[in-house]
């Protein structure tokens, strides 16, 4: 197979242990005889899938009792407005730190009162606001943990005055979290943790049923806190998958370590581009985050650009062209990207940096 150094945003690169599982459960799981995709979600097979899914996440995040997990359809996208609907009774508050914080925002208003508490969008969204209030009569307040288009990141889990709901789609699961600080934490699986098709939810079990509003079955958390995410049929490839993903971390030695190693290869990656004269990081320091890396040629080598993505595509390099709205590029750096492709990207830009002196 062709060596390929992959740094794409999302759905991304998954660790090949978790690959190389989910190939032999599409011939033979279990020895059923057939594949896992293949046989009923009420199985004994099945259920001892979701029960070890469950008690990893539990495991790898000290996720307390009175919080449950579960295993949703609809993207992380169905949550900016499932979030509201089963929460939102007269106002809530959302710190605007990107493009999905705003869609999330948005999708809100369709409930009662959002307030921005602050919003970095004057600055393309290179930083993270700090010094705002959250007003102590909300119903909740809303972040995004890590801005995956930006590469801007919270790095620590604060205190709120009320109920705190994180979006923590592109960095779920790189390093430790206190729980115990977040009512609700929600994401699409395919940044870190599985493929698109599932999206998890960490919720205290105290949350839901304090609107007023009627709630659909489907999107009403209580449903699925109570079928414990078979209500319906879950979506059991990426379930599968998404297991194999977080064994292989626990194997790493978990969220201590993969935020070691997380570190390590940002640092690597930070460290050339602040050194190399040729590029220049777009996001605050203080806020990089550790799983997108945002940068652009530096002023006055713009011209380079698309020299640059050839000299890197031409090395293998697969995925850095930055999104749209911002330009440059983006490498995403997540848990299972090996440091041999982040050491590789930084030998291309010192190789790119010797034939532009
Ligand atoms: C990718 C992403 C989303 C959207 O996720 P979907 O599962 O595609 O709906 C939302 N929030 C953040 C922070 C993301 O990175």
């Amino acid at each position: 197979m062709k060596t390929t150094h992959n740094f794409n945003a999302g759905p991304c690169v998954l660790p090949k242990e978790a690959l190389k599982a989910g190939i032999e459960a599409l011939q033979d799981f279990n020895n059923t005889g057939m594949s896992v995709i293949e046989i009923s979600h009420r199985s004994k097979d099945w259920e001892a899938v979701m029960n070890e899914c469950r008690s990893l996440w539990k495991e790898l995040l000290h996720i307390p009792d009175n919080y449950e997990v579960l295993f949703l359809g609809g993207g992380a996208s169905l949550q900016f407005c499932m979030v509201p609907m089963n929460l939102l009774n007269n106002k809530a508050v959302y710190l605007e730190t990107g493009v999905w914080a705003k869609k999330a925002l948005k999708e809100a208003k369709a409930f009662g009162e959002v307030v921005t508490a602050a919003s970095s969008a004057e600055s393309t969204y290179n930083h993270i606001p700090k010094g705002y209030a959250v007003p102590s009569d909300a119903d909740y307040f809303h972040i995004t943990t890590n801005n995956t288009i930006y590469g801007t990141e919270i790095h620590t889990d604060m205190d709120c005055p009320v109920p705190l709901v994180a979006d923590m789609s592109s960095d779920i699961m790189s390093r430790p979290v206190d729980v115990s600080k977040y009512a609700l934490i929600y994401g699409g699986a395919q940044k870190n943790v599985g493929p698109a098709g599932v999206t998890f939810v960490i919720i205290r079990k105290d949350i839901p049923g304090k609107v007023s509003r009627p709630i659909p079955s489907m999107l009403n958390y209580q449903t699925h806190i109570e079928g414990e995410s078979m209500f319906n049929t879950p979506p059991v490839f990426p379930i599968y998958i998404m297991t194999q993903t977080l064994k292989w971390l626990r194997n790493l030695g978990g969220l201590e370590a993969i935020q070691r190693i997380n570190r390590e290869k940002a640092d690597l990656l930070y460290g050339e581009i602040d050194r190399n004269p040729l590029f220049r990081g777009t996001a605050a320091k203080e806020d990089r985050s550790l799983m997108n890396v945002c940068f652009v040629m530096s002023p006055g080598r713009e011209s380079l650009e698309s020299e640059f993505m050839d000299f890197a595509k031409s090395r293998g390099m697969v995925g850095i062209k930055g999104h749209r709205s911002v330009g440059g590029f983006r490498a995403s750096i997540y848990n299972a990207c090996p440091k041999e492709s982040v050491q590789a990207l930084v030998t291309c830009m010192q190789d790119f940096e010797k034939t532009h002196k």
